[in-house]
């Protein structure tokens, strides 16, 4: 084996393991390498440098599945669960209210008052959570509307 054969080869290296070489070069590193342990060495530790980059790479899923998780049960269910209560609060302070205003007329209290704001508030964020999925509805058919 020669040193030019060698230096050859630690140059190829990089593009073996990509499988970017023609048969004949990739044969010439496959039978340099089983007779000079430094270039198996070097070759070694790049492929473990390029399975680590890969391994990062999966270690980031992509948009759709970030999409899967969050459709996951163990974030859907307390969330309709919460928009379940804010829909139920909501419509039980209105028939508390309606109720009680019309059998007898008063001045809301304090406490109604903070109430209204309250409510009105979930009212309010509420319907611009409903405009923002009407918006997104046809960019993102995969995306069901929540009820
Ligand atoms: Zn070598």
């Amino acid at each position: 084996m020669t040193d030019q054969l060698h230096e050859e080869v630690r140059q190829m290296l990089s593009a073996y393991l990509d499988g970017e070489l023609t048969q004949a070069d990739s044969q010439k590193v496959r039978v340099h390498l089983s007779r000079c342990e430094e270039c198996r060495r070097t070759h070694e530790e790049l492929a473990r440098l390029q399975e680590m980059t890969r391994s990062l790479e999966f270690a980031q899923p992509p948009e759709a599945r970030m999409k899967e998780l969050e459709k996951s049960l163990s974030v859907q269910a307390p969330r309709r669960l919460g928009w379940f209560f804010i829909l139920a609060g909501i419509a039980a302070w209105l028939i508390y209210g309606a109720g009680t205003w019309v059998r007898h007329w008063r001045p809301p209290t304090v406490e109604e008052l903070i109430a209204s704001a309250v409510v009105i508030g979930f009212v309010m964020l509420f319907a611009s959570v409903v405009i923002e999925r009407l918006r997104q509805l046809p960019h993102d058919k995969y995306r069901r509307i929540e009820k």
